[in-house]
């Protein structure tokens, strides 16, 4: 049986770049095994679609329901963001650069992460050590993958790992231009046109629960938030439709990349937690955040300690 190599639920491209170089990865050293993802390929999001056609790589199978099968695990330890049943599956590894989650197993198993801002990054390291050579397929979609975890760098995530891990990677890939490549990289993934409101703000978009309120923060990175003008009316009253839903909060990132901040959207029970989190004021619907890039580092733990987490 070939272990189900898989990334989390709503795929981004370090969880499908992860899952194609760790697939890959196993095989090379006498592991069957195959790349996975928990949506269909047609679903994709669109940076990771162009990052895989740049590259020839096929996109990972589907799979969404991890009953009976040898998994591996990629960017992510939580039971909310595995495929279903992962309670009945054989975990036999994790790679991972994010908190340890809540999964247990019943035997020991192959388990790595690192602080650094990409899986990708830490699958690198993978192969080095072990002398495994890198195609110039699996050098490309895993330097887009660091890439796009670490905003080209500019995400207070990045380490000098990533940093070193692009360096090498970059001519195995045979790309001479990283801004280039990420700026394609970019325009692909806040490309807005003919896409549904609700789609744009649930193409990466999280619950979190603090002190027992439920609060959701959605994220869209942009070149430039002249991009999303003309929809921020809709956008807003799309969180505030989701908020609706039981939550004390609803907050959108629009993240303006080259200017390095975001302008927050905020619905919230208690505007003036939000304000307080941030040291800013709500103008209208929204509060620029100067340098405010990652959800995970930047925007959940002040949050956090303003409910008092
Ligand atoms: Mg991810
Ligand atoms: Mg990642
Ligand atoms: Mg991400």
């Amino acid at each position: 049986m070939s272990v189900c190599v898989v990334g989390h639920s709503n795929p981004d491209t370090d969880s499908v770049a992860a899952a194609i170089s760790f697939a890959n990865y196993l095989n090379a050293t006498g592991t069957k095994a195959v790349a996975t993802m928990q949506i269909a390929a047609a679903d994709l999001n669109p940076e990771s679609k162009l990052v895989l056609k740049k590259f020839g790589v096929a996109a990972p199978e589907t799979m969404t329901d991890a009953a009976g099968k040898d998994v591996a695990l990629v960017d992510f330890s939580d039971i909310g963001q595995a495929p279903a049943n992962i309670d009945k599956a054989n975990v036999v590894a994790v790679v991972d650069h994010h908190k340890i989650g809540d999964l247990t197993t019943n035997g020991p198993i192959f388990f790595y992460a690192k602080p650094v801002g990409c899986s990708c990054t830490v699958l690198y390291e993978m192969y080095k050590n072990n002398n495994i050579a890198i195609s110039k397929e699996i050098a490309g979609v895993m330097v887009c993958a660091i890439l796009s975890d670490t905003v080209n760098f500019k995400s207070p995530t990045c380490t000098p790992d990533d940093k070193a891990a692009v360096k090498a990677l970059l001519p195995l890939a045979g790309v001479s231009d990283q801004d280039a490549l990420f700026m394609d990289m970019l325009k692909a993934k806040s490309s807005i046109e003919g896409v549904a409101i609700k789609d744009l703000i649930f193409r990466d978009y999280k619950d979190f629960d603090m002190k027992g309120n439920k609060v959701g923060i959605g994220q869209i990175e942009l070149a430039t938030l002249e991009q999303v003008a003309g929809i921020r009316e809709d956008l807003y009253k799309a969180i505030a439709d989701i908020k609706k839903d039981g939550r004390h909060s609803v907050l959108f990132m629009l993240t303006d990349v080259v200017k390095e901040g975001t302008d927050l959207l905020v619905v919230s029970d208690d505007p003036a937690l939000i304000e307080k989190a941030f040291k800013g004021k709500i103008s209208g619907q929204s509060m620029w955040v100067d340098g405010m890039m990652s959800r995970k580092k930047q925007t959940v733990p002040p949050l956090q300690a303003a409910f008092g987490c």
